[in-house]
């Protein structure tokens, strides 16, 4: 009898497409050899004393995947599936991004397996806090910089502040970035990562002659980067048609009051049930007929079973790894065009590092100065991706890979192996 396939987990996947990007890049042994895996892996126990009086014991991981050309830089994600594994993936994922945008930054990440859902508020911040003083030998503003991830937020940045700043004995806000405000924290953070999606959603309009007012849209996952992005294509007069969250999907043909939406989830906690509009399951969400995709949630939601029924022109990856290679090759072979992850997704890492850059200089940025300084970024990046898909006769996800790769590579050739 043969034996049932293993689907490929997160960072087999994130191994599988640096290799094809190495191969087109035709990158000798030697280089792939000291870029491809994760300089450094740590795994730390994270007890906490909870609301009953007892100690539970979590698992937390930080990775950093490179630091070639900066310090490690990624988010922390609180979630009952993060691993490893998926963790080693969304570090690798970040070298690769921060190379593509340009910024001086290696890749990083972090994680605890942990359902924030269900724990109070007390029990995240002791969790927080000891999680945080567990990989304090690896991060700091000039070796690795944490920011959120699904589940965490700029509070969880303030506790991470806290705590690394009380061991130190002084204020280090450059320690993370996504902080409030008012701790050295940046205008524009917040909905960065979506700015960012909805700058390369206009680009890829642009290249492909497409009239980005008036075009549906469907978006999968209403938080931070997807609720953002929804926001900013429904003031450019997109229509978006169906939004989901982990308890449900909603869909209005005529278009979902995005404002008043937002409003809703913020006051119930979810999309489920805003009046005006008719409940829908998972799979008939992604089979709506529209013009443009968001997957916005988590990785891998779009697959092998459900990829021939999407009808989108665009999709553009808001999340991280939304597509198995499976679902990417069939909807790369329907002539899908996709704005992969690391490009997309990108806004958030590139604002980031201006909160970073500011914190180093104790001098603050007004909110169009970031808006601005980002959509430069976005937009170059989109174009030099476009830039070596034509000319490599590439997909877009093998032409981002590339050049995020290629950079990598370039400076660990000048920096030379030590000793
Ligand atoms: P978030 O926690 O704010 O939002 C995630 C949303 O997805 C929530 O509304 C949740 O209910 C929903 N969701 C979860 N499972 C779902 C499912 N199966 N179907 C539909 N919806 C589901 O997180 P976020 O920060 O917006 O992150 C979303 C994705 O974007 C992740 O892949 C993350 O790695 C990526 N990302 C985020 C940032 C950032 O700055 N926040 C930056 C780059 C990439």
């Amino acid at each position: 009898m043969l034996a049932a396939v293993r689907p490929k987990n997160a960072f087999e996947v994130a191994l599988e497409n640096f290799d094809i990007a190495a191969g087109y890049l035709d990158l000798d042994h030697d280089v792939r050899e000291m870029i491809k895996y994760p300089e450094r892996v740590l795994t730390v126990t994270v007890p906490v004393r909870m609301e009953n009086g007892h100690v539970r014991r979590f698992e937390g991981f930080r990775v950093q995947h490179s630091t070639v050309r900066g310090p490690a830089k990624g988010g922390i994600r609180y979630h009952p599936n993060v691993t490893l594994e998926e963790v080693k993936a969304l570090a690798a994922w970040m070298t690769w991004k921060c190379a593509v945008v340009n910024i001086p930054f290696g890749g990083g990440k972090g994680g605890v397996t942990c359902n924030p859902k269900e724990m109070s508020r007390n029990e995240l911040e002791h969790m927080t806090r000891r999680y945080a003083s567990a990989i304090l030998p690896l991060i700091g503003p000039e070796q690795d910089i944490p920011a959120p991830d699904v589940y965490t937020n700029s509070q969880t940045m303030a506790w991470i502040m806290d705590t690394y700043s009380m061991t130190k004995g002084y204020p280090i806000p450059g320690v993370v970035t996504g902080k409030p405000v008012c701790l050295g924290g940046s205008l524009g953070r917040n909905e960065a990562t979506g700015r960012g999606v909805f700058y390369t959603i206009q680009s890829a309009c642009d290249h492909l002659h497409m009239q980005l007012k008036g075009a549906t849209v469907v978006v999968q996952g209403f938080g931070n980067a997807g609720s953002v992005a929804a926001h900013l294509l429904d003031t450019a007069q997109c229509l978006v048609i169906a939004v989901s969250d982990s308890t449900g999907c909603i869909h209005n043909k005529e278009g979902l009051d995005i404002p008043k939406l937002m409003m809703h989830k913020e006051k119930t906690g979810r999309v489920a049930g805003f009046p005006g509009s008719e409940a829908i399951s998972a799979s008939e969400l992604l089979a709506l007929s529209c013009d443009i995709l968001v997957p916005a949630a988590l990785e891998n939601t779009v697959v092998e079973e459900n990829a021939p029924y999407v009808k989108a022109k665009i999709i553009a990856e808001a999340a991280n790894g939304p597509l198995t290679p499976e679902a990417d090759a069939i909807l790369e072979a329907k002539g899908v065009f996709i704005i992969p992850d690391i490009l997309c997704n990108a806004g958030g890492v590139t604002v980031s590092y201006f909160e970073w850059v500011q914190d180093l200089q104790h001098l603050f940025w007004e909110t169009q100065e970031i808006y601005n300084r980002l959509e430069r970024v976005m937009r170059t990046s989109f174009h030099d991706v476009v830039k070596i898909r034509a000319d490599r006769s590439v997909s877009m996800r093998a032409a981002a890979n590339m050049l995020g790769v290629g950079r990598v590579a370039e400076a660990v050739k000048l920096r030379g192996l030590y000793p």
